[in-house]
């Protein structure tokens, strides 16, 4: 099929923040791209027009049954001044399979991909080039029908905006603090935990605050069910080092298919090293960080790609992960796979596009 993207743009260009002021997710580039979905119509008017307010019905579905679901990936300025994607086709079938579970209508890959391509390029001078920084991609479906039945909405829009953001790491790669949630849980398989949609962010919130009141960066999420089984750190997934071998939990139906996680774990066992995937119990962790064998522990995900974990609060006890300082794993993964992202190294997988 040929995909159709009309282009508007902007008459009045903003100025684009210096690289130290960019932080994640305050500046937006100049233009979005916006394609609607009637019943009957299916997707139709894909458009590329200026960054603008979106104007709503307050009666809009996704206000009040949150039916919603979102994105996110970056695109690299590269050493030779090429423009890099990290495998957006995963972002675009993990779109649909989010689109699925909540009753949104699926948009072509194809057509997902093409828009991101376009967008990226006419706004291509918004690629911040300073080391460490990117342009973070939020794509996002909304339910637009003005009606308050519990209804799959018929009318949707997917739009795409894209954000310049700063270093993760301003002073390097830094180990943080996690809390071991015991209170609230983040999904239970059956729900929508394996899903980027925005409800498991906002009920995410209250057990943020009390990290943070805690002095953590992130929460460490345990199951639902036998409110012991490590699911997520944070949004972001999880591996640990236990001895030479490296664990992560499974992906039980609550947890998140990170992107990250994939890569990780395909260039963990490129490297020859052994990774298990399954359940894995707090006192597991607990007991191997007492006995030694908890050598390192990471997070993985698209804004910060690798953040160790330096310690855990559990039951008013602080355990410091290996020596708290961030692994020798930890770091070769971070270099490496941000090395493969922005084009600093090879990429043997075929992942940057
Ligand atoms: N878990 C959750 C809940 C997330 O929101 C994210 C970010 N998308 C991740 C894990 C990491 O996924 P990815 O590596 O695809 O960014």
């Amino acid at each position: 099929m040929t995909i159709q993207i009309r282009i508007e743009r902007t008459t009045a260009p903003k100025p684009r923040p210096q690289a130290s002021e960019l932080g994640f997710g305050k500046y937006f580039t100049d233009h979005m791209f916006i394609v609607d979905y009637a019943e009957g119509k299916g997707w139709h008017d894909a458009r590329i027009v200026p960054y603008q307010p979106i104007t709503l019905d307050p009666a809009a579905k996704v206000f009040h049954y949150g039916q919603t679901i979102f994105e996110g990936l970056k695109a690299y300025r590269t050493e030779t001044g090429q423009i890099a994607l990290f495998r957006p086709d995963m972002n675009m079938k993990r779109l649909n399979r989010s689109n699925d579970r909540m009753s949104i209508p699926a948009i072509e890959e194809e057509l997902g991909l093409e828009a991101l391509r376009q967008l990226v390029l006419i706004d291509k001078d918004w690629i911040p080039d300073a080391p460490e920084t990117s342009l973070y991609v939020r794509p996002f479906v909304i339910a637009t029908e003005a009606a308050l039945g519990v209804s799959p909405s018929k009318q949707y829009q997917f739009i795409i905006i894209m954000s310049p953001v700063g270093s993760y790491y301003a002073e390097g790669i830094k180990p943080v603090s996690i809390y071991v949630e015991s209170e609230y849980v983040r999904a239970v398989a059956g729900g929508v935990g394996h899903v980027k949609t925005a409800g498991n962010y906002a009920a995410g919130l209250k057990a943020q605050e009390g990290a943070t009141e805690q002095g953590c960066a992130q929460v460490l999420w345990l199951d639902g069910v036998h409110r012991k089984y490590v699911e997520e750190v944070g949004s972001m997934n999880v591996f640990f080092r236990l001895g030479n071998k490296i664990v992560t939990p499974a992906l039980t139906g609550s947890l998140l298919s990170g992107i990250t996680r994939d890569s990780v774990i395909h260039l963990l066992r490129h490297w020859g090293l052994e990774v298990e995937e399954r359940l894995i119990s707090i006192d597991e962790v607990t007991q191997a960080q007492k006995d030694g064998s908890l050598k390192e522990m990471f997070g993985t995900g698209t804004a910060a790609v690798i953040s160790p974990v330096g310690s855990l609060y559990w039951q008013g006890e602080k355990l410091t992960i290996g020596d708290g300082s961030t692994g020798e794993l930890t770091l070769r993964v971070y270099e490496t796979m941000t090395g493969i992202q922005t084009g600093r190294i090879e990429d043997p997988f075929g992942w940057r596009v």
